[in-house]
């Protein structure tokens, strides 16, 4: 599971991501307006945890632009903020929960696993588009009937790419949602073009040439 946490306070935000990194969720954090944009733009996440009160901006004009951009990734806000009247506008904005601050971290992780579930019940574990069949669960993926033989890089680049069909995706967005924050850490993304090659010659080999293309200085694009 990856999670995005926005929260300017240091200290909580660093006590939610080592709480959810020992609940085996992928974590990130930012503290910013700015840094949240460039993360939901880049990436998609199971959850996010959405501070309102932000030094650059407001978490409701994030969820407003998460929204715009078509992402459906679970949002709950954490706020300060009690009034009826925040809850009410965030909620309506597509929050999926809210809690009030301060709050216990074994309640923050009932909510996300409460919300994921009930998402998960909702969200078919089957992925169409276009020539690919993609099964969540099972970990199998076909193209035009053909079964693809993937490791679990490939499989995850693969649904990541489908995922976010018909955009360019840099490498490092690859990088962090295969490997989470981990990626900071390494010197070079030579991985995620290794993975980028093999994928793209296993679905040669099944007649698709050009369905994945470079493009240079920015990343990678699966047109469907
Ligand atoms: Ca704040």
């Amino acid at each position: 599971m990856h999670l995005l946490v926005v929260e300017d306070e240091q200290t909580l935000l660093q006590s939610i991501l080592e709480y959810f990194a020992q609940e085996d969720f992928i974590c990130e954090g930012v503290v910013n307006y700015a840094s949240a944009v460039n993360k939901i733009e880049d990436s998609v996440y199971d959850c996010i945890v959405l501070d309102l009160n932000l030094p650059d901006g407001n978490g409701l004009r994030l969820l407003q632009y998460l929204r715009k951009l078509k992402k459906d990734d679970c949002v709950i806000i954490i706020s300060a903020r009690n009034s009826l009247k925040d809850k009410i506008a965030g909620l309506d904005l597509g929050a999926d929960d809210y809690l009030t601050k301060p709050f216990h971290l074994s309640e923050l992780n009932a909510r996300i696993k409460a919300l994921l579930r009930r998402r998960s019940q909702h969200t078919s574990d089957i992925l169409i588009a276009g020539i690919f069949f993609i099964d969540l669960a099972a970990r199998t993926a076909t193209c035009d009937g053909q079964k693809l033989s993937l490791t679990k890089g490939e499989f995850d680049l693969l649904v990541y790419l489908v995922n976010n069909k018909n955009r360019v995706v840099s490498r490092q967005a690859i990088a962090e949602h295969i490997y989470g924050d981990q990626s900071d850490n390494i010197p070079s993304f030579d991985f995620v073009y290794s993975q980028i090659k093999n994928l793209k010659r296993k679905l040669k080999e099944k007649g698709h040439d050009d369905l994945i293309q470079s493009v240079y200085g920015l990343g990678y694009k699966l047109s469907l």
